[in-house]
């Protein structure tokens, strides 16, 4: 029978092949008592299991390609070192002889008490290592109790094969590195955030994703066709003849309008009467650059780097970080690089975070994050810093704050990178003096107040995947409501009116950083509201260039002041269809 399901689309492109579905079933742990004289034997075969785990994580380090980006294999390097340490490797065997139990029981014991100690943390960053410890568990258990994740129906059914839909509950980076080897055409998970790892990897390894496809192993069944769109979040199961050719043709037209768009990487983006926008790009992974380059963005308008500080067993240090930020410049050929420093903090890891401190439990995005979490934690910021500046000799580099919500809480920000400034100077290391200092909007006091802000900043970036979470009241990540995440709401098109007024005020630039960059539906008005830089993920780019190379700013922003200025919603609606670009 066809039919259509939809979930949230969160890597685009098209793929159309034959379901694989992979059951991760959640495990029964058995507890049992053990004479003594079969203790030794027991931790034996505890032993046997911790060997045998860190042998298949080594199998699939060995089946990366090299062409892998090295933050990937990190995931993975990351899950060995838990597996080599003796909270894992040795103490479970303590509980065995202790205990005289079990050796899947005496692990459980071991886990819940590690869980225990992560969630009393105070600090995010550690806290976020539940996740690791629970996921190298698992490996263990799944040994211990013979019990390995099984494929379909069939619990001995092989691996995917090249081309096939990967329908799974949940997919962790690891397994979707080895499932990208494996040649998955696209995948789908019932559950996941869209900020999660799994999608962040999806989209920068270009695998066609879907999350939050409910019941999604229930509806399908193995090895029937379906067709998927990872930009529109739907699937079309048993399609017919029709519908096949009509997908298999648009990915054929979508694959050369990617060729046609890379012959013209070097083509500026000018709207017809002249007007030059400048077009960046987003960057998670270091391997993002070789696509900034292929599709001729003009810089990165955003570097995430708190993916540099997830799923490792400690945070990279300033000497770590100072080579990474220099290597990117290296690749960058003088491009600009923006910086933003660590967004570490609650909604980037919202799943794990349900579990912590009381204030990030009910209330996570308004939590200890970004540059609240560095003022806390200066150990942890200070670093980064001092990195940042000391590449800053290398190439041109802006640092970018997140979370700006108050002029005091910059104020302080703005006095320890002087500090460090002052140290490198002190010490003969060279940095950029001049480098520019810019704060992320993304909170309403900041856009409301961009124009006090940029006092004491050289640039703002609009972070609008926050800023219409906190003017809208709805979680980003929650499926629940996200039918009211609305970009176009009228409320936050008067923020974002109001940090390029501010901009244009101090004659300081103004970009916009959150995916609302990256959509063609909203690219016109944005040009109208008197946007002159946009920032995204690389593959996006192509389209809204030619938005951009095909509107006349001159009438957008006259549509823009009508549509700022009126006071009837149903008017507000009609002017807004003046805006599509067809
Ligand atoms: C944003 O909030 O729009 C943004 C770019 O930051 P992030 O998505 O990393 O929170
Ligand atoms: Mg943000």
């Amino acid at each position: 029978m066809t039919f259509a399901q939809l979930g949230t689309g969160v890597s685009k492109g098209i793929a159309i092949g034959p379901v694989h579905i992979l059951y991760h079933d959640s495990l029964e742990i058995p507890e049992y008592a053990l004479p003594e004289k079969f203790i030794p034997d027991e931790q034996t075969r505890y032993t046997a299991a911790i060997i045998l785990a860190r042998k298949q994580l080594h199998d699939i380090l060995k089946q990366i390609p090299a062409n892998t980006p090295p933050d990937i294999a990190e995931f993975i390097d990351t899950h060995l070192l838990m597996l080599n340490d003796s909270t894992l490797a040795k103490v479970p065997l303590q509980i065995i002889a202790k205990q005289q139990c079990n050796a899947e029981w005496a692990l459980k014991l071991q886990r819940d008490a590690l869980v225990r100690v992560f969630d009393e943390m105070e600090d995010p960053y550690l806290r976020t290592r539940k996740d690791d410890v629970d996921h190298v568990v698992n490996t263990i258990q799944r040994i211990l109790l013979n019990s390995p994740m099984h494929h379909g129906a069939n619990p001995e059914q092989e691996q995917p094969h090249s081309g096939h839909i990967l329908v799974t509950d949940d997919l962790s980076p690891a397994d979707t590195v080895l499932m990208q080897h494996q040649g998955i055409a696209a995948f789908i998970t019932e559950s996941g955030g869209p900020t999660s790892h799994t999608a962040i990897l999806a989209r920068s390894l270009g695998i066609p994703a879907i999350i939050g496809l409910h019941r999604a192993r229930e509806r399908l069944r193995d090895d029937e066709t379906i067709i998927l769109d990872g930009q529109q979040g739907w699937i079309l199961a048993n399609p017919d003849d029709r519908s096949l050719q009509f997908y298999h043709q648009k990915r054929r037209q979508e694959h050369l309008r990617y060729l046609d768009s890379i012959k013209n990487k070097d083509q500026p983006a000018v709207t017809l009467d002249g007007h030059t926008i400048k077009l960046m790009a987003n960057i998670e992974l270091t391997s993002d650059i070789h696509a900034v380059h292929e599709i001729g963005a003009q810089g990165i308008g955003l570097y995430r780097t708190e993916f540099l500080f997830m799923n490792r067993t400690s945070p990279p240090g300033e000497e770590e970080q100072f080579k990474t930020y220099k290597g990117v410049i290296d690749k960058l050929d003088g491009k600009l690089l923006t910086i933003r420093t660590i967004d570490l903090g609650a909604d980037k890891q919202v799943d794990r975070n349900r579990h912590q401190s009381s204030s990030a439990t009910t209330n996570p995005a308004l939590g200890l994050r970004a540059i609240r979490l560095c003022l806390k934690e200066p150990a942890l910021f200070l670093p980064q810093i001092c990195a940042i500046l000391r590449a800053s000799a290398y190439g041109p580099v802006r640092i970018l704050l997140p979370m700006l919500s108050n002029i005091n809480e910059l104020k302080l920000i703005l006095e320890l990178i002087k500090d460090v400034k002052t140290k490198l100077s002190a010490q003969g290391i060279p940095y950029d003096n001049d480098i520019a200092i810019g704060g992320m909007i993304e909170v309403p006091a900041a856009a409301i107040t961009a124009r006090m802000f940029l006092e004491y900043l050289d640039f703002l970036s609009i972070g609008t995947n926050d800023l219409i979470q906190y003017t809208l009241a709805i979680d980003r990540i929650d499926e629940e409501v996200n039918y009211l995440y609305d970009p176009l709401n009228p409320a936050v098109l008067h923020l974002i009116a109001l940090s390029i007024e501010a901009g244009k005020l101090w004659d300081k630039p103004v970009g916009l950083c959150g995916e609302m960059a990256a959509d063609p539906r909203f690219t016109r008005i944005l040009l109208g509201l008197g946007l002159t830089e946009f920032s995204m993920h690389a593959s996006n780019l192509p389209a809204i260039k030619q938005v951009i190379n095909n509107s006349t700013l001159s009438s957008l922003t006259t549509l823009t002041n009508e549509i700022m200025q009126t006071t009837n919603y149903e008017e507000f609606l009609t002017c807004l269809n003046h805006f599509q670009y067809t």
